[in-house]
């Protein structure tokens, strides 16, 4: 994420930003601003509303297709690896942040990718969720296998090690109620096995 500077944050009287935004040193990323009042491009002149997005020029705020890139497409945030997978498959991209009165400073809210790219990032997220969904399928049958063979096992032991419950007919696995005796008073007392 570029730093930008405090110094060129909006204040009252410019809202959006009146000076060029700095990313950081060294950092290739583009940065467009979402402006949050009206703008007019500094090159073409045309009019434009709070919202669009706008890079910052020397000139003054340039619109996309006078920035040339307008042939590019808004991927808001949300998605962390549908953002990295279109980041990386763009061969230009651009990081779009809006000024947050509230918090005083810009916020992240998106990117701007090549349309081919954003495409192949939802088509590669979307083989990603189908394949995850078929591992949670295998993942529960192999779990209801796991617990049955448990209960299996479970009972097995059981039996070999109280063969009088098994041999009288009453059954001591799961579900089952343990043998019991009433006693004189008529409440029912557990049996020793
Ligand atoms: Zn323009």
């Amino acid at each position: 994420m570029p730093i930008i500077p405090d110094d060129v944050a909006p204040n009252d009287s410019t809202m959006w930003c009146d000076r060029a935004v700095k990313t950081e040193p060294g950092s290739s990323e583009l940065l467009v601003i979402a402006a949050i009042k009206p703008w007019a491009c500094a090159s073409c002149t045309a009019q434009f509303g709070r919202g669009n997005l706008l890079t910052m020029d020397d000139a003054g705020p340039l619109c996309l297709d006078c920035a040339d890139l307008g042939h590019l497409e808004y991927l808001p945030r949300g998605d962390a690896a549908l953002t990295r997978r279109a980041k990386r498959g763009s061969r230009l991209s651009a990081v779009v942040v809006q000024w947050s009165r509230a918090r005083q400073r810009y916020e992240r809210q998106g990117i701007l990718a090549e349309v081919q790219a954003i495409a192949q990032a939802e088509r590669e997220c979307l083989v990603d969720s189908e394949v995850r969904e078929r591992r949670r399928e295998r993942d529960a049958r192999r779990r209801v296998v796991e617990d049955e063979r448990f209960v299996a096992e479970f009972a097995d032991a059981i039996r070999s090690r109280f063969p009088a419950a098994h041999t009288s007919g009453q059954s001591v696995l799961l579900g089952t109620p343990a043998p019991v005796a009433v006693d004189g008073s008529g409440v029912p007392a557990p049996v020793a096995c």
